[in-house]
């Protein structure tokens, strides 16, 4: 298969990274850090514009996520990506935010992409191969795998964070059971109008569920309705 791959470019990475920093969108220094350090140029085809601030299609009616959203999600789960810790990326597509994560958990942790379309998987594991998470994916401590991704992936259950990056008609019951007591679940939810979700599951067991911010994700849903939307 031809490899569609752009070139990266750090310097470019590094103004994107700057200007969102400059823009209020990037308060945490941990995550300019990482977003510093996983070039979003390595994760796009070629002929998507990789450094601009907005959302841009990556085939199989799939989008990578804007930069602001990335951020705006890790933003949300920093607390509960700390090293050692276990993450789950929902609808990982490029990789990318799924490389984020692998970043933040770092070696001894887990990071687990679970991703319907084989190509997006096969392609997310070219560009994780060419970015700095490479090391991670070799080791174990990053793996990505095609799966329906309402069902979660209970072999690294449970899970200190998990991030869906499409939208859900409502929250699916397996990524609740599969998050940890005192840890957090970042989802869109809804149809026509989504609201970014914040959950978190308290010590006891017990859930809180916050709406975020107004979002625009493609739907969380089976791999024939999305080949065939
Ligand atoms: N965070 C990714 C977002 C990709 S778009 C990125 O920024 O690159 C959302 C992704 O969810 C798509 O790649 C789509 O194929 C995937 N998806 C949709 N429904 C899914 C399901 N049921 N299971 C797994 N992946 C799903």
């Amino acid at each position: 298969m031809e490899n569609r791959s752009a070139g990266g470019s750090i310097d470019k990475n590094k103004a994107l990274v700057a200007y969102l920093k400059q823009n209020g969108t990037i308060k945490s220094k941990k995550v300019a850090e990482v977003m510093e350090t996983i070039d979003r140029g390595l994760f796009v085809p070629k002929d998507v514009l990789a450094y601009v601030d907005s959302p841009m299609a990556i085939g199989f009616s799939a989008t990578i996520s804007a930069p602001h959203m990335h951020a705006a999600c890790l933003e949300l789960l920093e607390d509960h990506l700390k090293p050692g810790m276990h993450a789950l990326d929902v609808g990982s597509g490029t990789g990318y935010l799924t490389a984020c994560f692998a970043m933040m958990v770092g070696p001894q942790g887990r990071a687990v992409g679970v991703e319907h379309i084989p190509e997006l998987v096969a392609s997310s594991i070219e560009h994780i191969n060419k970015s700095a998470a490479s090391s991670l994916l070799k080791d174990g401590s990053l793996s990505v795998h095609v799966a329906d991704g309402r069902l979660g992936w209970p072999e690294a259950a449970p899970y200190d964070a998990i991030h869906v990056g499409a939208a859900a008609p409502e929250i699916p019951h397996a990524l609740i059971e599969q998050l940890k007591p005192g840890g957090r679940l970042v989802i869109p939810v809804g149809t026509l109008i989504q609201e970014l979700k914040v959950i978190d599951k308290k010590d006891d067991g017990s859930i809180t569920v916050r709406n975020e911010l107004p979002v625009r994700y493609v739907p969380l849903t089976s791999r024939e309705a999305q080949l065939h939307n």
